[in-house]
């Protein structure tokens, strides 16, 4: 995929100026993926479910390996849902606790005005995020995550979206995001954390949540994304951008006609 970026996306370093030249991006011909946990939510539901419910401290132990990059997700994940017991009406009492941003809703409408369907990516599980989304009144959306089963109160993770090249993943993001199902149009990728480093990386625009590890890491090595604090960021930038009224107008061109 080109390295591309449209003209109101702000650079994290200063860059030579080639570097910055604007190529048009309309939403009609992007696919826009969406990171769950920390994204859509407030806060990581799957750290939430695993402090709650874990009946020993093993997963500190799994979490600090993971964030050193000595283990994978998979592997963290595998390790971590072992210490896990809850029945299952418990769990979804704890789901139905769980919000979503509330501005996901408006920014799902305008996107499929523009005949975007997002799809979401996750190193967490399906069944989780759906529960979460119905509750929450959101339905229809494409979800590619791990997949979870209940035998009793334990937790059994199974990873059907593992990567064939990459070991690390639960869920392999970046090989998701080159299938060749969302081939063809531009990457716009919504994130916030270390799982959502590989897949910005090969979009066309990216949107960090401000202060979490994705946008940092972007910072270091010099990579460029729109930092956003909540998803009305997003929604305001896809309404200045779009000109909601007119989907033939493309993203790149700010300067509105002067009223009168
Ligand atoms: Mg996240
Ligand atoms: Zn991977």
């Amino acid at each position: 995929m080109t390295p591309y970026r449209i003209a109101a996306t702000q650079p994290l370093h200063d860059e030579p100026s080639e570097g910055l030249a604007a190529q048009s991006l309309k939403l009609e011909n992007c696919h826009v993926f969406f990171d769950f946990d920390n994204t859509i939510t407030a806060f990581d539901v799957l750290d939430g479910i695993i402090e709650q419910f874990s009946v020993n401290r093993d997963w500190v132990a799994y979490e600090e390996a993971w964030k050193k990059g000595k283990i994978g997700s998979r592997q963290c994940l595998d390790g971590q849902l072992r210490s896990i017991r809850v029945e299952r009406a418990q769990l979804h009492a704890y789901l139905r606790t769980v919000g979503i941003d509330p501005a996901f809703g408006r920014l799902l409408a305008l996107l499929r005005r523009h005949g975007v369907e997002p799809v979401i990516v996750s190193d967490s599980f399906s069944q989780i995020i759906r529960y979460i989304l119905e509750h929450n009144g959101i339905s229809g959306i494409t979800v590619h995550a791990n997949t979870l089963r209940m035998h009793g109160d334990c937790l059994q993770p199974s990873f059907p979206h593992a990567g064939s090249q990459c070991l690390r993943c639960g869920h392999c993001k970046t090989e998701t995001l080159a299938r060749a199902e969302f081939a063809g149009k531009r990457a716009v990728y919504i994130g916030d954390g270390l799982s959502d480093l590989c897949p910005a990386r090969r979009s066309d625009l990216v949107f960090a949540k401000r202060g979490c590890s994705l946008q940092r890491h972007l910072l270091e090595t010099g990579g460029h994304c729109q930092p956003f604090d909540d998803l009305s960021d997003i929604y305001n930038y896809f309404k200045e951008y779009t000109d909601d009224t007119d989907p033939h107008r493309r993203l790149h061109e700010s300067t509105r006609p002067a009223t009168i």
